[in-house]
């Protein structure tokens, strides 16, 4: 579903990826694990074609990154929330979900799952201004969703929420891939989370130190958890 092939990128004199390459397949929910300031806002800014690379291709569903015919296909959370603080939560949704061709009826439709989804429907009429921080995380996952993209990019999309409601997210994540076929692609740095991830990429310095299933990267570095491959693997 993605292809990453060769991308670098700089700031100045600062490489921030290093010729990057991986593959995406479809229906999975993959992991950029690393810590901060590692690359992976960066890389995901270039898969959502916010931000371009120096060298290297990015292809989503064989079509070229950037390119309008994706905006359908593609939903994004980034890491900092993008919200109209002076409308409520439903007039956000309303906004955000006007901006793709839905009729009436099926955006209303939408709008409700996407706000059920994060749990978010008793608190759609309040304005964002009073809206936490959790809470704001949540309405921005709920306008990632709200066109029913096949493929979603969540940028730390847990951070600020109580291990409850992440929990109802990492269910509601597995279940958009089990029984809708979404393509997932999330970063984090926790490591539980990364261990829910069907493939994970363990991202340092602008580079992937390894890349697998989290039981095969456990195994083949013969570590207890994702830490001590991340730990292991750095080594090298
Ligand atoms: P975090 O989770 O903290 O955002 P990250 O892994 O997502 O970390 P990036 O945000 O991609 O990391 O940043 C990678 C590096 O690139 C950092 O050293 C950061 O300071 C630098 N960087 C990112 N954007 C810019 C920019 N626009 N100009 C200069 N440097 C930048």
């Amino acid at each position: 579903a993605v292809e990453i092939e060769g991308v670098s990128k700089s700031f100045g004199k600062k490489e921030v990826l290093s010729d990057i390459s991986f593959l995406i397949g479809e229906g999975m929910i993959y992991g950029l694990i690393g810590p901060s300031g590692s690359g992976k806002t960066t890389l995901v800014k270039m898969i959502v074609g916010i931000a371009a690379p120096d060298a290297g291709a990015i292809r989503i569903f064989g079509v070229n990154v950037p390119n309008l015919e994706l905006l359908e296909k593609v939903g994004y959370m980034a890491q900092a929330d993008a919200l109209y603080t002076e409308l409520t939560g439903k007039e956000n949704l309303d906004f955000f979900a006007s901006l793709y061709p839905m009729k009436n009826a099926a955006r209303k439709k939408r709008i409700a799952y996407a706000a059920g989804i994060v749990n978010l429907t008793a608190e759609l009429g309040k304005r964002v201004s009073a809206y936490s921080g959790g809470m704001k995380r949540r309405l921005s996952l709920a306008i990632a969703l709200v066109h029913n993209p096949k493929l979603l990019i969540l940028d730390e999309p847990t951070v600020g929420m109580d291990p409850e409601l992440r929990l109802s997210v990492w269910t509601e994540l597995l279940h958009l891939k089990k029984e809708h076929g979404k393509t997932i692609i999330i970063t984090t740095h926790v490591m539980d989370e990364a261990e829910r991830c069907d493939i994970v990429s363990l991202v340092r310095e602008g580079r992937i130190l390894a890349t697998g299933t989290p039981t095969e990267l456990k195994q083949a570095y013969g570590a207890k958890d994702l830490e001590e491959v991340f730990l292991k693997a750095g080594r090298e």
